[in-house]
């Protein structure tokens, strides 16, 4: 697809009220995009609709809010299904973001792994994608990660991760693309290595989700996991995908209100899934504005998202490296996604965050966590600038303008 007219990436950004608002005496250039997107006008109403018309709780009512809020939860969760290509509604569970759904399939799945069990994962991993698995260990019981590293592109290293299995490999848990570097893991391939092998992997799908489409199914991965604030959604609700005979052997996650068939004080059954793993309230309106979330990215379509994000990549990439002196970018994979980390010369990441701020520029600095990554970069922190569909040439523009003016103090 060519690169999206101003015309149409301006009546984009119309729909994103927060783009027009000040920070100081500049006008906002949000690059934070990686971090949380800005929300469309539409999910915002849908959650005030949610509020003020049909506040019920869900699945437990006869009274028509409670069904009608249920039926906007679960049209969120059929939208959901359809988003992701999953075989079933059943396989979509709501959680609160990325972070749950992998603390939920490793506290599940790795419950009774015994001593001395290995998780594949990645040198750029998150580090929800590492913690979780660590928590496994116990007295008695070391499970212990063995990381596929990156080259200086941020590249992995398949070759070597085909090597990592051996007969205590538990899972793999890869990301689809850093947070860090943008790149875009070879993921069909990394799921295709496991399933070989007889292991479950689990996918990151937080920074993919919001650029490409994911079929998970062409994916072939086990569990596919994502946070709708990073896709222009509401903050509070992610998903997790989990294939339904993996599923349906997990043991439940918590225990509470709605999970369960029946109960006595001797023993207790569990609800079908997905709600086997939802106990308790769930973010319902939140859940139904998921819903909108969704349409706008189908509406807008990933060639036009792709298309727009691209060229601001190449374009910010290509300004920053002729422009900034002392420029360092870290992640320069082929294919990468729209997120450019980097460093001024010796400058603090932080100092140059601070600047940006000053100039109205919104970018994040730091590990990001991901300072396993940050280890094998050679570095404490990066700034990171990173892209979405509403953003306009003008502001990367402006954003290399101000390095330009901010590198002469730093050096
Ligand atoms: N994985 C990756 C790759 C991420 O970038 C993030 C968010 N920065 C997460 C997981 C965690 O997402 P959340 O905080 O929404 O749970």
């Amino acid at each position: 697809m060519n690169t999206p007219s101003e015309n149409i990436i301006n009546s984009i950004r119309a729909q994103f009220p927060a783009l027009g608002i000040s920070v100081g005496k500049h006008k906002l250039v949000y690059l934070d995009n990686t971090a949380t997107s800005q929300t469309p006008q539409r999910v915002v109403e849908a959650i005030d609709r949610a509020y003020y018309n049909t506040k019920a709780n869900v699945h437990r009512g006869v009274h028509t809010l409670s069904q009608q809020m249920t039926l906007l939860q679960e049209e969120a969760r059929e939208k959901a299904r359809a988003f992701i290509n999953a075989p079933s509604v059943q396989e979509i569970i709501f959680t609160r973001g990325t972070t749950e759904a992998i603390n939920l399939v490793a506290s599940c799945i790795g419950r009774d792994w015994p001593d001395g069990a290995e998780v594949i994962v990645t040198e750029m991993e998150h580090h929800s994608n590492i913690v979780p698995w660590q928590l496994l260990s116990r007295p008695g019981r070391e499970i212990k990660l063995r990381v596929v590293p990156t080259d200086e592109h941020g590249v992995l290293d398949m070759n070597t991760y085909r090597n990592l299995f051996n007969s205590n490999t538990a899972m793999v848990a890869a990301t689809h693309v850093s947070n860090v570097l943008g790149t875009v893991n070879p993921v069909k391939e990394i799921a295709a290595e496991a399933r070989a092998h007889g292991v479950p992997v689990l996918i990151d799908g937080a920074q993919a989700i919001s650029h490409r489409a994911v079929d998970v199914q062409d994916i072939g991965a086990d569990f596919y996991a994502f946070s709708a604030h990073k896709m222009y959604g509401p903050t509070g609700v992610g998903i997790l995908y989990g294939r339904r005979d993996l599923l349906e052997q997990m043991p439940p996650y918590q225990g509470g209100g709605e999970m369960v068939g029946h109960v006595t004080f001797q023993k207790t059954t569990y609800a079908e899934l997905p709600f086997k793993f939802e106990a308790g309230t769930p973010e319902f309106t939140a859940i139904a504005a998921l819903s909108q979330a969704i349409d706008f990215i189908n509406e807008t379509g990933y060639d036009l998202i792709n298309a727009q994000e691209e060229y601001l990549l190449q374009y910010t990439t290509g300004q920053m490296l002729k422009r900034v002196p002392g420029l360092r970018l870290f992640g320069t994979a082929p294919g990468k996604d729209a997120i450019i980390s980097f460093l001024i010369g010796r400058a603090h990441h932080y100092d140059t965050g601070l600047l940006l701020d000053k100039l109205g520029i919104a970018v994040r600095t730091g590990h990001h966590c991901a300072q396993p990554l940050m280890q094998a970069l050679g570095v404490e922190g990066v700034v990171r600038a990173s892209f979405a569909v509403y953003n306009t040439r003008a502001e990367a523009d402006y954003f290399v303008d101000a390095l330009c003016r901010i590198a002469p103090m730093l050096q």
